[in-house]
């Protein structure tokens, strides 16, 4: 299986790059930002709970996200040639369950994660904002989810950079380019 796991900050393109992997590849794209909306849109009392956390650009609890992506792996088709996780993990604690998941598993997956200058994902969401009907891409959401961002997920790339498991591209460019740079780590490592 190949699996792919891209970090990076809210805007910095891990749901287009996905798609376009997940095309290339054959994957399974499993974003949990989407998950957690089509949840939210269920009108569940899980999604008013959801719908809470995400409207003030918060972070569901690592229990709930752990719980889904295990759930996720539980339930993969035998067909499955791999899966792209997109917006998982998102904080330390999430990283090393997901490494445990992994491992318990035997599976490998290759880590990215897209580094983008702030005011350009600031100039992205806000774009985003005028079409994507998203609650949380409005200017003083974008500015909590970049607070959280900082405080609770940047230290995930750390964590990463110390296991020895970690890939970076310039996320600033065309869409292609980006991919470019990825589609190398995938094929070839680098
Ligand atoms: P996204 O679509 O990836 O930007 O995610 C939208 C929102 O969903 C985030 O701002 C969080 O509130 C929530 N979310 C998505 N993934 C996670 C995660 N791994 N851990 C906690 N909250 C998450």
């Amino acid at each position: 299986m190949l699996n792919i796991i891209l970090i990076g900050a809210p805007g910095s393109g891990k749901g287009t790059q996905s798609e376009l992997l997940a095309k290339k590849y054959n994957l399974l794209h499993f974003s949990t930002g989407d998950a957690l909306r089509a949840e939210m849109h269920s009108g569940s009392a899980l999604g008013k709970e959801i719908e809470a956390i995400i409207t003030k650009g918060n972070l569901v609890p690592d229990a709930k996200m752990i719980a889904l992506i295990e759930n996720f792996f539980d339930n993969l088709p035998a067909t499955c040639k791999g899966v792209i996780l997109d917006g998982f993990p998102r904080t330390v604690d999430q990283a090393k369950a997901l490494d445990e998941m992994l491992a318990k598993r035997k599976l490998n997956a290759v880590l990215i994660e897209l580094l983008v200058e702030e005011k350009e994902l600031i100039n992205r969401m806000l774009f985003r904002g005028q079409t994507s009907g998203r609650a949380d891409d409005t200017p003083e959401v974008i500015e909590q989810r970049l607070r959280v961002y900082h405080e609770q997920t940047a230290p995930v790339s750390t964590y990463y950079l110390k296991h020895g498991q970690y890939s970076a591209v310039n996320g600033m460019g065309e869409i292609e380019d980006t991919f470019r740079q990825i589609d190398r780590i995938v094929e070839y490592g680098c």
